[in-house]
Parts: C-alpha cells; sequence; structure tokens
C-alpha cells in the first residue's frame, strides 16, 4: 500500500530488515515481555515501559523510546525487533468501513476489517490462514487451511490499524481508535488457542489496548473443549455460530458439529457463562435462503435454546460466493425469522450489512488484491465525524439490544 503522506511509524515498520533470531516483541503479551528482559537483567518496571511504547505509542524505532536507559534500547537493538505485517492491500468502503489484506508470507494473505459506527469502532480480526473447519458457506473455509497465524501475527492486526488511523486522522496522543475487537476475521480462534489468548491479554491490558473484556469478543464454530479452557485462562465476550437448529442440518453447514454437537455445545455454552451470570452468548445465525430459514427452522431453535442459555440471536445476511451454491434468504423471511424468536422472548439483531461495496465478508478479499487508496480523502470526510462522536457503550453486538425489539446490529464483522 502506499499512501501520499509520509510513512508513519506503523506504516514504516514492516519495511525494516529482519534480523535474523531477533525476537518480534509485538508477539508477546506483558509477562512474556518481562521474562525476556529478565534475561537482559533488567527489571519488570523496564519491561512495562518498553510494552507502553509499542501498544500505547505505536513505536517501533527503540532509539525513539526516549525514557529507557540508553543502556537497555542499545541490548534491544539486534536481539528485538518491532516489526509489524506488510500491507498487501487496502480497500474503503463508501460507508467508512476499510478492509487490508497483510501478507504473512509463503503466499498466504489474511484480512482485517476496521467498521466505524456512530458508538463504537470495531477491528474484525484474523487467527489463520485459512479456516480447517470448512462450513460450507464459508469462502475462507473453501480454502482450505494454510497456517496458524503466531501471537505476533494477530496482534500485528491491532498495531497497524490502531496506530496507523490514529495518525491518518491526526488524533491527539493517548487518544484511542478501536474500542472493540471482534475475532471474526478469517480462521477459528479456537483452533490457535495458544496464539489466541496472549494476543487477547494484551488486547485487555491496561498498558496495551486497555479494552475490557466485553469489548473483546471470540466467535467460535464449537470448539467445546477450548471454550471451556477460554473462560478459565480469559474469559472475553463469545459468539458462537449456530446455523442450524438441529444436528443433521448442523453437521452438513458447519462440518465440526459431527465432533461436538449441539447437546455439547450448548452445554459448553451454560458453562461458559457459570463464571459471570450478567453475560450471554451471541448466536450467529446465517440466513440461508430455503435450507435453514423456515418458520419450522425458528421454531425448533426457540424449543432448543428456551431455558438454557442467557444469549441473543445475531442474524447474519448470508454474503454469496459463486463456488457455494447458496443463496441470502430474502429480506422479508430474514424479518419474520427474527420475529418468531423475538415473540418467544429472545433477543434477535439482524446484521447490518457493511462494506458490501468491498466485499467486507468472512473470507472474501484474499484472493483479489487492490489499492484503492486515492479514496483517502473520502474516507476521512466520513471517518472523522465518527471518530469525533466515539463513546463508551457496550460491547460490539451487544448493543443496548432490547428483548422483543427488531433492529439492526453491525457491531460484529459482516
Ligand atoms: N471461525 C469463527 C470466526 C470466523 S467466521 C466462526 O465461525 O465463528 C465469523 C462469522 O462469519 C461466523 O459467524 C461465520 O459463520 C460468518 N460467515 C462466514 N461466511 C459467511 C458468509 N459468506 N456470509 C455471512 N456470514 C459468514
Ligand atoms: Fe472457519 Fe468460521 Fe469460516 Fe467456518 S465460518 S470455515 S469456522 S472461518
Amino acid at each position: 500500500m502506499s499512501t501520499p503522506e509520509a510513512p508513519s511509524t506503523a506504516d514504516s515498520a514492516h519495511a525494516r530488515l529482519p534480523t535474523p533470531d531477533a525476537v518480534n516483541l509485538i508477539g508477546l503479551d506483558l509477562d512474556g515481555l518481562a521474562s525476556f528482559c529478565a534475561g537482559l537483567g533488567e527489571k519488570r518496571f523496564r519491561a512495562v515501559q518498553l510494552f507502553r511504547w509499542i501498544h500505547q505509542k505505536g513505536e517501533h524505532d527503540f532509539d525513539s523510546m526516549t525514557d529507557l536507559a540508553r543502556s537497555l534500547r542499545e541490548k534491544l537493538k539486534g536481539r528485538a525487533v518491532v516489526q509489524a505485517l506488510p500491507v498487501a492491500s487496502e480497500q474503503a468502503s463508501r460507508d467508512g468501513t476499510i478492509k487490508w489484506l497483510f501478507d504473512v508470507g509463503g503466499g498466504d494473505a489474511v484480512e482485517t476489517v476496521f467498521i466505524p459506527e456512530d458508538d463504537r469502532a470495531t477491528l474484525c480480526i484474523s487467527s489463520q490462514a485459512g479456516c480447517a473447519v470448512g462450513c460450507r458457506f464459508c469462502s475462507t473455509g473453501h480454502q482450505g487451511f494454510s497456517r496458524n497465524l503466531s501471537t505476533g501475527e494477530i496482534l500485528a492486526q491491532i498495531w497497524y490499524a490502531e496506530h496507523h488511523l490514529r495518525r491518518r486522522l491526526g488524533l491527539p496522543a493517548g487518544q484511542r481508535v478501536i474500542s472493540n475487537v471482534v475475532m471474526m476475521g478469517m480462521g477459528e480462534p479456537l483452533q490457535n488457542y495458544s496464539a489466541l489468548v496472549p494476543a487477547l491479554r494484551v488486547m485487555l491490558d491496561d498498558h496495551g489496548y486497555g479494552l475490557s473484556r466485553r469489548r473483546v469478543t471470540v466467535s467460535t464454530s464449537g470448539v467445546v473443549p477450548m471454550m471451556g479452557r477460554l473462560q478459565q485462562d480469559c474469559p472475553v465476550a463469545l459468539a458462537v455460530s449456530l446455523h442450524a437448529p438441529n444436528d443433521g442440518l448442523r453437521d452438513d453447514l458447519v462440518p465440526l458439529n459431527r465432533k461436538y454437537p449441539l447437546v455439547e455445545l450448548l452445554g459448553a455454552c451454560a458453562s461458559y457463562l457459570d463464571a459471570a451470570p450478567r453475560d450471554f452468548i451471541t448466536f450467529e445465525y446465517c440466513m440461508l435462503d430455503g435450507v435453514n430459514d423456515s418458520d419450522d427452522h425458528a421454531k425448533q431453535l426457540v424449543a432448543l435454546i428456551r431455558g438454557r442459555v442467557a444469549c441473543k440471536f445475531n442474524l447474519i445476511p448470508f454474503n454469496p460466493f459463486p463456488q457455494s451454491g447458496l443463496k441470502c434468504s430474502p429480506r422479508e423471511r430474514v424479518e419474520a425469522f427474527a420475529r418468531i424468536l423475538q415473540e418467544a422472548g429472545f433477543v434477535a439483531t439482524i446484521r447490518k450489512t457493511r462494506g458490501d461495496d468491498i466485499d467486507a465478508a468472512c473470507g472474501q478479499l484474499a484472493g483479489e488484491v487492490q489499492d484503492r487508496t486515492r479514496v483517502k480523502e473520502r474516507w476521512v470526510r466520513i471517518l472523522s465525524p465518527r471518530l469525533a462522536t466515539q463513546r463508551e457503550t457496550t460491547p460490539a453486538g451487544h448493543a443496548g439490544a432490547q428483548p422483543n425489539v427488531l433492529q439492526e446490529s453491525s457491531g460484529e464483522h459482516q
């Protein structure tokens, strides 16, 4: 990507020459960074300073970290780097949504989507290059699995987006852009658990991105054992991709259901909420014409969930792609489906379509690399007033929804 302005720290970090054997500090949580610093004979407070330079100020150049002792800066050089991911492309939608494609090497690329709204700005992050689950309606699933992203590659997405946008918008020091994160890009986050958890910790860390745990959502197709571990290790908001009200249909749409059928999945959802009874699970349900969208399916869903799990439903209009052979349910069908859920007492929202003109849907970008940086002026015009009104509210997809009220939500990645 090339931007007309002078390269910023966030933009230039990936251009640095890699140093063999140097540790990329972007990928360490605070404890990891403290251990690394201890190995250099440095105290924990030095690690905190370094961590804040990296994640709060977006700095990659050790020489610019002015309050670090010169001796530490010298030790870091050659042993460590702060290295971002190269941006393969950027696309900006007329609604303010921005999608970046990051090059993760070996011919793989992953996407990250920024979705500004009146009351929040959500970043949708990828966890894997491709995905092994292979859901029928998902273009990432159709691409197959390439590899897990490292913690550094997961964090490089928020690092770049936050600091690049701050500079691009000319925000004063300390003013944050991203208010919510959803792990709803490419990949199944709970199949990359060991890289995911330290990344979540950095997002939540007050010295890092300082997001509350309700503003960070992990979305899963239902990796049951890892749901239990996430509750223990880092209980952020959980979205579960349901998509079907019975095992027969879910086996077909989400093949992981054959391993972890609905009874186990719903048990894991209920247990996830045990430690935090005020929380709820967001059930995602992709509306597929003639497949899972009938009145009967909605009634089955009510019978399946009622009394079992505190939840809300987020109905997602299917974003079609040629190989799927599937179509999106007509709008009236989606609304009728939502009404049945609402009349049964559930909160059910219909996800607003965002970034339509740039295909900002799961797995839709990788493969079609484009450069549309000339839309920058328009983008700033659209985005600046939105961000100016950004304020603290409820988490992505949990937009203060009231029971029995049909409303649109785009808090989660479309
Ligand atoms: N693997 C995780 C997170 C990434 S997918 C999961 O499945 O939950 C994020 C969301 O996008 C999921 O709810 C998924 O079902 C949905 N999705 C995937 N492909 C889609 C498409 N073509 N149209 C609409 N939603 C889609
Ligand atoms: Fe993987 Fe999620 Fe796509 Fe299913 S919907 S293939 S789990 S990324």
